[in-house]
């Protein structure tokens, strides 16, 4: 079933949006040669607790940590942990938070110095897709509007959509229905309505869509060919209108201040 949210709910995740948004942009700001993952992960739960919220993944289904860092072919749900980020490295930092009961849920991938071209490329169209499918999260229109829009710009430019892990509903709970994919599908496909909030999050490889599921820790998505991945994400609440990114920062929204 959809839960659709009241305004005054939405008002709660649009500030629960924020605080993911600005640890977030600390984080990015981090990203550094040399840097640890575990410093990172460190920060973003110093950080949210300052904003009287809590990171919503720590503990979720077991996972051991706030943020999930996944570097290079690394696709979602990595640990962090004492890897050293390098030049030419990409880390996709995935990260949401708890705030008076409502999740947010938002993810970024950040180029470690200078990367190769193609793998810019793929960060532009990774990102550039989340917004092709945002563009589509409009009342009336189909869930797989977004999946449509977010698959062909990213095939378009020669780069594959992960399968096996998609987007979400979100709201009191982390993962609500439906379930958001970034490829067209036969199943469930309602419509949608004004207060629906959902996370679009496309994952993209330069390569096959295949992943694998590293067996030492049970958490680490990656790659089946090794090249690398990216991955956008961005809670939305479609409305009446155009489509409102919740995840975005609104300093005037932190709590804690
Ligand atoms: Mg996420
Ligand atoms: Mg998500």
């Amino acid at each position: 079933m959809i839960v659709l949210k009241s305004a005054s709910e939405i008002a709660i995740m649009r500030i629960a949006g924020s605080i993911a948004a600005a640890v977030l942009s600390e984080l990015k700001q981090m990203i550094r040669p040399g840097i640890t993952l575990k410093e990172l992960d460190r920060r973003a739960e110093e950080l949210t607790k300052s904003y009287e919220a809590l990171p919503a993944f720590k503990g979720y289904n077991g996972f051991p940590a706030s943020v999930c860092a996944s570097v290079n072919e690394e696709v979602v749900h990595g640990i962090p942990g004492s890897r050293v980020l390098k030049t030419g490295d990409i880390v996709g930092l995935d990260f949401g938070v708890i705030y008076n009961g409502f999740y947010s849920d938002s993810a970024v991938t950040v180029p470690v110095g200078k990367v190769s071209p193609e793998v810019q490329t793929l960060l532009e169209v990774t990102e550039q897709a989340l917004f092709k499918g945002i563009a589509k999260a409009r009342a009336g229109n189909r869930l797989y509007d977004i999946s449509d829009a977010i698959q062909r710009f990213v095939e378009y430019h020669g780069f594959s959509v992960v399968r096996d892990f998609v987007g979400h509903g979100i709201g009191r709970k982390m993962h609500e229905a439906p379930q958001v994919p970034n490829f067209v599908g036969n199943d469930y496909n309602p419509r949608l309505k004004a207060g629906m909030t959902i996370a679009i999050e496309p994952m993209v490889n330069i390569g096959t869509y295949e992943v694998d599921v590293d067996p030492n820790d049970n958490w680490t998505v990656f790659t089946a060919d090794h090249q690398y991945s990216a991955h956008f994400e961005h809670t939305v609440a479609i409305t009446g209108g155009e489509p409102e990114i919740l995840t975005v920062l609104r300093p005037e929204l932190l709590p804690g201040g």
